[in-house]
């Protein structure tokens, strides 16, 4: 057998094994024998290393004209789109999800490259009047500097290419730490980038731990700007530890998303929402749907319909293309599935299908759990309350939409809802009253596009937005810029 192919930091232009001679495995989680590859287990002088190379290399990138960044990111969008296919495979070998999401994860990244790029061009900025005679007036962007960005498992190319793209158009130079399960994709999107042509040191990979690498990365002085998507328990200790030196820090976290099916609704339609958003990436988004709050009149056959089509989904390998449901990404994810299936029993909630294990014939090397609901659920049960991150979706009956609101904004999360109604007053009084960064009327909680802002509120993030134009400002710095030309010394609110 070949020996396992071993992969290397990314430092000021080279390819870099870590100082600590040491590598970790990375391992496909719907067959636990097969090495994906050895990826470094970096330690804090790494990162020393990537924050000095970015420190030095933002010196040109800053002052490089964007349209000549925006080049860059032309070249490696295309290279994206013609290694789409191989990126995917590989994806999917990594973190499970099956193959036509895993298309979509790069292609999320390919959308946002070529978003990003043509900021280049844009990057807009505004001119105002002066309240003084010969005076103009305008505001402009300004790249800040080193940007630390540290990324989850779960969308390992699309979520870095959502920092990475306008990090580097803004005029920022980064190192990126993506998480430790899910290494090779964000890899293969530096990779790109470093045959796009990017210069030494603008862009650099560190892989490691959060406690060592990731810790590292958001205490050093020299970095300016934190991106941080994750859970909201680690979110948390990233937003302190940039608190003491004041970065600018964007954090996406956790989320416990909510459909809610009126009693006008299209009925097939919110089934095969409630089961794309439920169970699409085996329930592991931070958008997944994972609470259903169904109106009484309709409860019954929405939950036959329901739990019918649950139990057909098949689980398997992401790379078999009759798979509808991947692996959990790990043995830890699988043991939380376990507990939060068992607490839902517990608290009195009906299980209606699922909630097992798959151990057996070709289950037995991954990690595969059976799509799962509850039923007859209560919004205060800790299934309808915590982020379980797997197959689970609790069902809630309700008794009007003013109910269903309340049940979906009763948590500590806010990043995604939906209604499914016919009724346009309805549909507009839930997006109105819904206190989530994302709405949706007649889809699931799932399904963002890269050209409108993304994020929560509440526990879910604090205040930014990642993509979009929004993005653009996370990731510059507004410079209010006045040009006197009287030739005379001229006072504000004093020569009226
Ligand atoms: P996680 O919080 O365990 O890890 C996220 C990243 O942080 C990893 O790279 C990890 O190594 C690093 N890290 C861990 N401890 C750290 C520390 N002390 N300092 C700095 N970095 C540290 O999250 P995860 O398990 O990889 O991802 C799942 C979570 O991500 C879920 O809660 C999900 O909802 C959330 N998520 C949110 C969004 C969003 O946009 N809101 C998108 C995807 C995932």
């Amino acid at each position: 057998m070949a020996p396992p192919r071993v992969f290397k930091n990314y430092i000021n232009g080279e390819w870099v094994p870590s100082g600590s001679g040491l590598t970790f495995d990375n391992i496909n989680p719907a067959n636990q024998s097969e090495l994906v590859g050895l990826f470094q287990k970096s330690n804090r002088q790494d990162v020393e290393n990537a924050i000095q190379a970015a420190k030095d290399a933002y010196k040109t990138w800053r002052v490089t004209p964007a349209p000549k960044r925006g080049e860059v990111l032309f070249r490696a969008a295309s290279l994206l789109v013609e290694r789409k296919e191989t990126y995917a495979e590989q994806m999917t070998c990594e973190m499970g999800k099956i193959l036509e999401e895993t298309r979509g994860d790069v292609q999320e990244a390919i959308d946002m490259t070529y978003y990003m790029a043509g900021e280049g061009r844009r990057l807009f900025g505004q001119t105002t009047t002066s309240e003084l005679p010969n005076k103009f007036c305008m505001w402009v962007r300004s790249p800040i500097g080193v940007c630390s960005l540290v990324t989850p498992w779960n969308f390992p190319m699309a979520i870095p290419s959502w920092k990475v793209m306008p990090a580097l158009i803004c005029g920022n130079t980064l190192v990126i730490k993506p998480a430790s399960d899910t290494p090779l994709s964000t890899y293969n999107l530096v990779q790109t980038l470093v045959d796009a042509g990017v210069p030494r040191g603008v862009v650099n990979l560190v892989t490691g731990s959060g406690f060592e690498v990731g810790t590292a990365l958001v205490v050093h002085d020299d970095v300016r700007v934190v991106s941080f998507t994750g859970s909201t328990e680690v979110g948390r200790k990233v937003a302190e530890a940039c608190a003491g030196s004041f970065k600018h820090c964007c954090l996406e976290m956790g989320g416990k998303n909510i459909i809610m099916v009126m009693e006008d609704a299209n009925l097939d339609l919110a089934v095969d929402g409630a089961i794309w958003g439920g169970f699409g990436t085996t329930g592991q988004r931070c958008t997944a749907s994972s609470r259903v709050a169904v109106h009484k009149d309709v409860y019954h056959e929405f939950v036959e319909k329901f739990v019918a089509r649950a139990r057909a989904l098949k689980v398997g390998n992401g790379l078999d293309p009759a798979v509808q449901v991947g692996p959990l990404i790990n043995e830890n994810q699988l043991k939380t599935v376990e507990e939060y299936v068992e607490i839902g029993k517990d608290e009195g909630a009906k299980l209606l299908c699922g909630g097992e294990r798959l151990a057996d014939g070709d289950y037995d090397a991954g990690w595969f759990y059976s799509p799962t609901i509850f039923g007859d659920c209560k919004p205060e049960m800790r299934i309808c309350r915590e982020e379980i991150f797997g197959p689970v979706v609790s069902v809630i009956p309700c008794e009007s939409l003013e109910e269903a609101i309340e049940i979906g904004n009763g948590v500590v999360y806010g990043l995604s809802s939906s209604i499914y109604t016919r009724n346009v007053n309805r549909a507009f009084q839930a997006m109105r009253d819904m206190e989530t960064g994302i709405f949706y009327v007649n889809a699931p909680t799932i399904g963002a596009e890269t050209h409108l802002p993304f994020g929560g509120t509440k526990q879910t993030g604090n205040g930014h937005r990642e993509a979009a134009t929004t993005a653009l400002d996370f990731y510059s710095d507004w410079k209010s810029v006045y040009v006197d030309y009287s030739d005379k010394l001229q006072r504000a609110q004093i020569d009226t």
